[in-house]
């Protein structure tokens, strides 16, 4: 049942609740209705007895209020006063005028009581036990095709065994519509889902041969490279029910809830199965138990639960469990063992034939000019994910629209890139010319070291127009094809082309700047691992210096060698960043007049294009560089 038919029977049967309820405590127990009761003035009450209207006269001594009643033949009417006090002549009054009068003992406890329980009680049982009722009634008429959960007996409180449920979303696999063709550029990481698909689709077959199928498997990948919704295609290709859970929703404020809500969750899988649970997130619960000092009770507690539950379920069904993490190293091995999470799936970064695919996917849900090519967008974007792609879809989207169009045209796409790779374009960040001419020397600098290096990927873009991420300009340099290895050469060269910047304002300004920041960090980053991960040292040939943390995550190495060596490393990495900085100086003073007219130009337009930028520094004036063989163009 969908979720609209659900919500409107809900409102249906609420009104109706309430109508009961009005109704009987109307007709059925008029003493306790007091809804008609008027409270008037004790004048009032004086005059109405003198001029003969009142019939009958109840005192309460307990409230000090008095009740009469009017008739005026078949009508009555209530009205309530409060007892003038001291009022001695009333009782000779009411005598006089022939009023019958009586007060009530104070304690009321009794009717009080009764009075309670049929104004609370009552509705709480029309509410609870019709929605109980209600409920089965669904459930036979759905031939039991949702779970039971909040609905019915769970709806107006925590009644019915609300409590303790986990808040698991069950989507129906072909609800979600997703199916591998969604999924682009993830081929290796499909095949191996492929076969849990055709388990799903057909238990049988497998348990008649005595196939024992995976119950679980690790999709594990940096963030945003498409876990989730590879996990989503699984139950849309094989059209089971998907059951998502995070694994920090599990991690709640009461111990033994967590517990509570895995084996709610496997409990409801069972009855659906064959279906998919998803456990996203699972390093929030499944992280090693022997952590050390900040252990969590009730993280243990679940993850126990999550293996014992593992162990337990029939897999003769077909239940299959997926989770995601992009912290592999952290789980702990208890669930790694076969017949728990015993495959691992890497869903690792797309490479260029991927993020084309993927950006064609996303491409498709927008409306675009003719001629997008989006071969070029790949191309600039190594080292995004499909979630950063999609994101470059959209931004470019939200472009199109801030400029009044109604298609998506090649600038907004590679506007976009410059976006979501370094920050919006920042409007307010007002340079002085000086600080401009600053700017334009330092990406020239790296522009020009750049191209006169054979292992540099070439020029495609220099701006010196501020980024809200603080650059205040940079140079873009994208190659031609995608690159998996990188040489000794190209390493040392990438390094001369970071210290360009830095170079270039030494060269013409004899001055330093902050700009160089980041140059620096990311040129010293280079260096570090060329000496404690790739072996490319003279110094320390190919010794591992240090361990990687964090892969997917981009965390740096750990060294793990001795203070002494750990020295020398920095000595070696400070070395190599020389090494690379005199190299740029060099190149730099060579081209001192190549630099002077791009910066320049630069500086006046903002921004160049690589052709534009190759123009100048090739155009035969003298000046111009013999470039490297194999430089392009
Ligand atoms: P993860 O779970 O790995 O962090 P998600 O599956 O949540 O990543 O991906 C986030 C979004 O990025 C998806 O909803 C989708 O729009 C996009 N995306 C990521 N990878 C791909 C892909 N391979 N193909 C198409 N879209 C993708
Ligand atoms: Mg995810
Ligand atoms: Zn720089």
């Amino acid at each position: 049942m969908n979720d609209q038919k659900k919500r409107r029977s809900m409102l249906l049967y609420v009104i109706v609740a309430l109508a009961v309820y009005l109704f009987l405590s109307r007709s059925l127990f008029p003493q306790i209705r007091n809804a008609t009761i008027t409270t008037v003035d004790y004048s009032r009450f004086l005059s109405d007895v003198e001029a003969g209207k009142v019939d009958e006269v109840e005192l309460n001594t307990g409230s000090n209020t008095i009740r009469f009643v009017e008739k005026d033949g078949e009508d009555e009417q209530i009205y309530e006063t409060t007892l003038f006090p001291n009022d001695t002549q009333l009782v000779t009054l009411l005598r006089e005028h022939n009023v019958d009068f009586s007060a009530d003992i104070p304690d009321q406890s009794g009717e009080l009581w009764l009075y309670m329980l049929l104004s609370y009680g009552l509705p709480l049982l029309i509410f609870f036990g019709g929605g109980w009722l209600l409920n089965r009634m669904l459930k036979k008429q759905m031939g039991d095709d949702s779970p039971s959960m909040n609905f019915g007996g769970g709806f107006g409180g925590f009644g019915m065994g609300g409590l303790g449920r986990s808040n698991v979303k069950e989507v129906k696999g072909e609800e979600t519509g997703v199916t591998f063709h969604d999924v682009a550029g993830q081929d290796e990481a499909k095949d191996s889902l492929v076969e849990i698909v055709s388990f799903l689709k057909n238990p049988d077959k497998y348990t008649a041969i005595g196939a024992r199928c995976p119950r679980g498997a690790l999709l594990v990948g940096p963030p945003g490279t498409g876990k989730t919704l590879l996990a989503r295609a699984v139950a849309g290709e094989a059209g089971v029910p998907f059951f998502q859970i995070s694994g920090s929703e599990f991690v709640e404020m009461f111990v033994g809830r967590g517990a509570a809500k895995v084996r709610d969750l496997f409990r409801q899988a069972s009855e659906k199965a064959p279906c998919i649970v998803f456990i996203d997130e699972i390093d929030a619960v499944g992280k090693r138990r022997d952590a050390g000092l900040t252990s969590n009770d009730e993280r243990e507690q679940t993850l126990n639960q999550l293996l014992s539950e593992m162990d337990g379920f029939d897999n003769q069904k077909g239940i299959v469990v997926l989770a995601a993490t992009n912290r592999p190293e952290s789980l702990d091995q208890a669930l790694l063992r076969p017949g728990r999470f015993d495959r691992r799936i890497p869903v690792e970064l797309p490479d260029l034939a991927g993020r084309e695919a993927i950006l064609k996917i996303h491409a498709d849900d927008v409306r675009m000019e003719r001629g997008i090519d989006l071969g070029v967008i790949a191309r600039s974007t190594p080292g995004a994910s499909g979630a950063d792609l999609a994101n470059i879809i959209n931004e470019a989207a939200l472009r199109a629209v801030r400029n009044g169009r109604n298609r998506v045209n090649q600038e907004d796409l590679v506007e976009s890139v410059d976006v979501v790779i370094a920050g919006e374009k920042k409007k307010s960040t007002v340079l002085s010319e000086h600080e401009k001419e600053i700017v334009s020397y330092h990406e020239t600098g790296h522009a020009i070291v750049a191209a006169m290096q054979k292992g540099s990927a070439p020029i495609t873009k220099i701006t010196i127009v501020p980024r809200t991420s603080g650059a205040l300009g940079f140079t873009m340099q994208v190659d031609e094809d995608e690159r998996f290895l990188t040489t000794r050469r190209e390493a040392k060269d990438k390094i001369a082309v970071l210290c360009g910047g830095r170079a270039a304002e030494e060269l013409i300004f004899d001055e330093m700047t902050t700009g160089a920041s980041n140059d620096i960090e990311r040129a010293t980053q280079i260096a570090r691992a060329m000496v404690t991960q790739y072996g490319m040292s003279e110094k320390f040939g190919m010794v591992a210096l240090g361990q990687q943390r964090n892969r997917y995550l981009g965390g740096g190495a750990e060294l793990t060698c001795s203070e002494g060596t750990a020295q020398e490393i920095d000595a070696e990495v400070q070395r190599l960043v020389e090494e690379g900085h005199q190299t740029a100086l060099k190149i730099l003073k060579e081209n001192r007049f190549k630099l002077h007219e791009i910066a320049h130009y630069l500086q006046r337009k903002e921004t160049v294009t690589g052709e534009e930028f190759m123009n100048i520094l090739t155009r035969d004036d003298g000046f111009a560089p013999k470039l490297a063989a194999a430089q392009p163009q």
